[in-house]
C-alpha cells in the first residue's frame, strides 16, 4: 500500500519522550522547548482582514523585508528575493531533502547533529557519513575534507552555532577554515542557525555561509526559539542559483506559510519590542545555564566531562565510563521521575553516540534543575 521511502520512516524519540514527560512531577531537561513564561502574548488585534485570503509562495513582502533587515546585522547580505519564508526551520530541511537526495545520496552531518534532520534525510535515503565534533567542540576542516572524498559527499548539513545537541559554537577560525574545503568541493551546504540570538557571553561569529566564494548554500533562520514556536514562522536564504527550485518545491508542499504568524512576526520585529524581548530571553536563559553548570559540577564533577554552552539550550554531557543511555532513560522516568534525551538518538548510526546526555536548560526552574540534576546523577551512578 506505501512507497518505498515510508520503510525508511522512523519514529522521533523525542516525541515519544514529551509525551511520557509530562507529567507535571517530572523535571523534564529532555525536550527543547522555550520557558512558558518566555512566550510572547499573541495579540492578534489589528489583524487585516486580506489576510484571510492565499498568499504568495515566496511569503509575505514586509516579512522578507524584515528578515532581510535581520540578516544583515549579522553580515549575511541578501536580497528579499533570496528569502523563502517557511511553516517553522524544519520545512528548509524537508525542501533541502527533495532537492538533493535520492536513495543512496551521500550526506555529511557532523557528529552529533540534529534528529529531526536525520529523520528527514534518512527518509530520502540518505547515506550519512558523519564527522565527529573534535572533545574542544570545533570541527576540523581537515577531516570534513577527508570525509568529503571518501564519500563524494553532494550535501553537507552543519549547525555551527550553539548546536543542537551539543552546544558547540564554531569559532570565526573553524568557520573560515571549513568554508574553504567547501567552497573548494563546491559543495552544496545547509547552515541551520536557529539558535544564534540565544547568546550568554557575547555574539556568536557571523554564518558560516558569509565566508563561502563558489559553493551553493542554504542558510536556515527560525522564530521558533525566540518568538513563538507554535506559529510555525521560519526561512530559508540560499544562493541565488537555489532559489527557484526552493520556490517551485514550497509550491507543491504547501502553496504557502500562513500569513497570521507572518504578520504576527513582522510586527515584533518592526516595533523595539523584539530586541527587548531577546534582551529577556537571555538574561533568563543565562540563569538557567548557570544553574545547570553549577548543579553538573556538584553532582557530575567525576563521572561526566563537558563543555560549557555560550548560548542555545542545551548541556552535551560525555560519561567518563561510556555506555548506552537508552534504558537509563526509562528507570530515570519510571523511578525518578527525571528526563534526559539520550545521545545515541542524535547520530544517524547510534553506536557512535555511546554514552552522551542532552540536557536543556530552558524549561525548568534554577530549583529544579539542582533537584533533577541530582535524581539524574544517581540513576547514572547505580547503574
Ligand atoms: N534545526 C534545529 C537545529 C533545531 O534544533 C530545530 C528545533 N528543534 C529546528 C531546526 C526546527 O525549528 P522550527 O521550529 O523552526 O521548525
Amino acid at each position: 500500500m506505501f512507497s518505498e521511502r515510508v520503510e525508511r520512516l522512523s519514529g522521533s524519540l523525542i516525541r515519544e519522550i514529551l509525551a511520557a514527560a509530562q507529567r507535571p512531577e517530572v523535571i523534564s531537561f529532555a525536550g527543547g522547548l522555550p520557558a512558558a513564561s518566555c512566550l510572547p502574548e499573541l495579540d492578534f488585534s489589528g489583524v487585516p482582514p486580506h489576510l484571510a485570503q492565499y498568499g504568495t509562495s515566496e511569503g509575505e513582502p514586509e516579512f522578507r523585508a524584515a528578515v532581510v533587515e535581520e540578516l544583515a546585522r549579522i553580515d549575511l547580505n541578501v536580497e528579499a528575493s533570496q528569502v523563502l519564508v517557511l511553516s517553522g526551520s524544519q520545512q528548509a530541511l524537508d525542501l533541502a531533502a527533495k532537492l538533493f537526495i535520492d536513495p543512496g545520496t551521500p550526506v555529511i552531518t557532523e557528529g552529533p547533529t540534529y534528529l529531526a534532520a536525520l529523520q528527514v534525510f534518512k527518509l530520502f535515503g540518505a547515506d550519512i557519513t558523519t564527522v565527529q565534533q573534535q572533545n574542544d567542540g570545533q570541527l576540523s576542516a581537515d577531516t570534513l575534507q577527508q570525509a568529503i572524498a571518501a564519500s563524494k559527499a553532494k550535501l553537507a548539513y552543519l549547525i555551527p552555532t550553539f548546536q543542537n545537541p551539543s552546544g558547540a559554537c564554531y569559532t570565526e577560525a573553524t568557520r573560515q577554515q571549513l568554508a574553504a574545503v567547501i567552497d573548494a568541493a563546491k559543495l552544496p551546504v545547509i547552515e541551520d542557525d536557529p539558535y544564534r540570538a540565544l547568546s550568554y557571553d557575547g555574539d556568536a561569529p557571523k554564518p558560516l555561509v558569509t565566508h563561502l566564494k563558489n559553493a551553493p548554500w542554504v542558510y536556515c533562520g527560525s522564530f521558533s526559539k525566540t518568538l513563538a514556536p507554535g506559529l510555525r514562522i521560519g526561512y530559508l536564504v540560499a544562493s541565488k542559483d537555489l532559489i527557484p527550485y526552493f520556490v517551485r518545491l514550497k509550491q507543491a508542499a504547501d502553496l504557502h506559510t500562513n500569513r497570521l504568524g507572518q504578520w504576527f512576526n513582522t510586527r515584533w520585529l518592526q516595533s523595539g519590542e523584539y530586541l527587548d524581548h531577546l534582551k529577556q530571553l537571555q538574561l533568563s536563559y543565562k540563569v538557567g545555564r548557570d544553574a545547570m553548570q553549577a548543579a553538573l559540577e556538584k553532582h557530575f564533577g567525576d563521572i561526566a566531562d563537558w563543555l560549557v554552552p555560550q548560548g542555545g539550550l542545551f548541556f552535551w554531557l560525555t560519561l567518563k565510563q561510556p555506555r548506552d543511555t537508552r534504558p537509563l532513560l526509562k528507570v530515570a522516568l519510571e523511578q525518578h521521575n527525571v528526563a534526559f534525551m539520550p545521545g545515541e538518538a542524535f547520530y544517524a548510526n547510534p553506536e557512535q553516540g555511546l554514552g552522551h546526555l542532552r540536557l536543556n536548560f530552558s524549561h525548568a526552574s534554577p530549583e529544579r534543575i539542582e533537584e533533577g540534576i541530582a535524581r539524574l546523577a544517581s540513576v547514572i551512578r547505580a547503574a
